[in-house]
């Protein structure tokens, strides 16, 4: 009847799938994990790895009750700061150092955002700084390195390119194994104690794009995230949640490379575009995560989409200030590595250059009378330092003067979804009337926590904090006979 057999059977080996299996093997349960590809690290290998840190719980619940509207239960946020308070001790306590976040970047960008996105919500100043796995490599293939490691050491089989395809419900024990694919061959595994859903969101399903969060994107994360585990979990009747939420920045996409590469500006003189030339929004003024959000306005006269593609707008003093486009993470780290001055994406046309603002008009399709009217206003706010149109920073109103000018297109990019199976405290999946789906638990970003006011920092920390609880309470579930 079954082909393999654990206690605990987690789908997904990303950083919410690592941290449920070290929780539910050191809660002394037999554990096995399944993996689509060939390899293991999902989005948390490709993040930045930055985790949050609290100075006041009691503030930091209140801050994410509000910016999550009211979508996510109290007690839910609550178990989620609770626990992840903790990620830092419990990486410490796997042979990790961790260490604090710089948020300028690593180019001198002299645009400071704040440590906590909406800064001027009720509870904002609970947060503390972000930190993240000190090592060898960048971002999240530190945190990375510290989880499979782990995962190692104890012993924990992995199937690689084993896909979870779906769930088998019994009456009265609740979810008792899967159905997966494993070498095309369709294979049973039986779950003694419990399932845990950590396959991810859906970055690379474009029909989930259109249909859930209302337009396509790019996405800049880890090609596996297909949405299988919302699939797997709405047929046994979960309820969904946040499936409308997505934090998801500015980034490039060129034909040379199958994913897009996110966008950053190193210097202050720049402006964003649309495709008639207008500015359309405070350009430092809000967190890269929120970004999407302006980007994705549709003239309803016309039912054209704008802004996508907009554009960046940049000067000689920019490029040479460092890089803008950012490839230390996301999926392009493995394939490409952006120059430092940007001189060799210049040279392959990615970036088009002028030596008049008229002339990089001319090269994206937009009326010259119309760019060069843009920035003459925008210099005009320079002077006065006041930015009537849209109150960028006094600061950061820097002259677009200095030629040769450059311009990218710029394009939605998907960081990671937030939509999936609706979870309670304890990570048990939820159906349509608010019921435990029995012996069925998820972590992660499938089905996070976090609505559409995505705070940063906050996915990375979930994973590892709801794949403890997970791992935990799938592991304390009575083995079936
Ligand atoms: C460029 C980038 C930077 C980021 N930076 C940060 C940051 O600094 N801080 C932060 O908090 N968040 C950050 N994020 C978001 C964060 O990385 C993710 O939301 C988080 O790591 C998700 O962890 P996870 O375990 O839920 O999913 P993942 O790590 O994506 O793992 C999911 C795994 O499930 C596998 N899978 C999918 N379907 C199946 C199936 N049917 N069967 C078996 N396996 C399956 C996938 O192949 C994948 O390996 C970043 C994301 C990106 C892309």
């Amino acid at each position: 009847m079954w082909d393999y057999e654990a206690d605990v059977v987690i789908i997904g080996y990303g950083g919410a799938g690592a941290t449920a299996a070290i929780a539910a093997s050191d809660a002394r349960a037999k554990v096995l994990i399944l993996e689509k590809n060939p390899q293991g690290g999902g989005n948390t290998k490709y993040s930045g790895g930055s985790i949050r840190t609290y100075l006041d719980l009691e503030k930091v619940v209140d801050f994410f009750v509000t910016v999550c509207e009211g979508t996510t239960e109290r007690d839910v946020v609550e178990s989620f700061v609770n626990e992840s308070t903790q990620n830092p001790d419990w990486l410490t306590g796997l042979g990790a150092e961790t260490v604090v976040s710089q948020e300028t970047g690593t180019e001198g960008y002299p645009i400071r955002l704040p440590g906590a996105a909406f800064p001027h919500i009720r509870g904002a100043e609970g947060i503390g700084p972000r930190v993240h796995v000190k090592g060898a490599e960048k971002g999240g293939r530190n945190l990375w390195a510290v989880l499979s490691r782990n995962v190692e050491a104890r012993k924990i089989p992995v199937m690689y390119s084993t896909s979870g395809t779906q769930l088998i419900i019994e009456k009265p024990e609740g979810v008792t194994g899967l159905i997966a694919t494993s070498a095309e061959k369709e294979v049973k595994i039986r779950a003694k104690r419990g399932v845990v859903l950590s396959c991810g969101g859906f970055e690379y399903n474009p029909s989930m794009h259109l249909n859930y969060l209302g337009q396509n994107f790019f996405s800049l994360g880890h090609p596996g995230n297909t949405g299988e585990g919302i699939l797997m979990a709405a047929e046994l009747g979960a309820d969904l949640w946040h499936m409308n939420a997505v934090a998801a920045t500015f980034g490039y996409k060129f034909p040379e490379i199958d994913f897009a590469i996110r966008h950053r500006m190193p210097h202050a003189s720049f402006v964003y575009v649309d495709q008639s030339g207008k500015r359309f929004m405070d350009e430092t003024g809000l967190d890269g995560h929120a970004m999407w959000a302006p980007m994705s306005y549709i003239d309803m006269k016309t039912l054209q989409r704008t802004r996508i593609p907009s554009y960046v707008i940049f000067d000689e003093d920019t490029r040479v200030r460092g890089r803008v486009g950012w490839t230390d993470s996301g999926i392009v780290s493995e394939i490409y590595q952006w120059s430092h001055d940007n001189s060799a994406e210049v040279q392959k046309g990615w970036i088009k250059a002028a030596e008049s603002i008229a002339g990089l008009a001319a090269q994206i399709n937009i009326r010259p009378d119309y760019l060069q009217s843009t920035i003459s206003q925008y210099h005009f706010y320079c002077t006065g330092r006041y930015d009537a149109d849209f109150g960028r920073s006094p600061g950061t109103l820097v002259p677009i003067a200095r030629p040769p000018f450059y311009a990218i297109a710029i394009w939605p990019s998907i960081i990671n979804t937030q939509g999936g199976p609706k979870r309670n405290a304890r990570a048990q999946v939820l159906d349509v009337r608010g019921r435990p789906i029995k012996r069925l638990y998820s972590a992660g970003e499938l089905g996070s926590l976090w609505h559409r006011n995505y705070p940063g920092g906050g996915n990375v920390s979930e994973a590892l904090a709801f794949g403890r609880i997970a791992g935990r309470n799938a592991a304390a579930e009575s083995p079936m006979a």
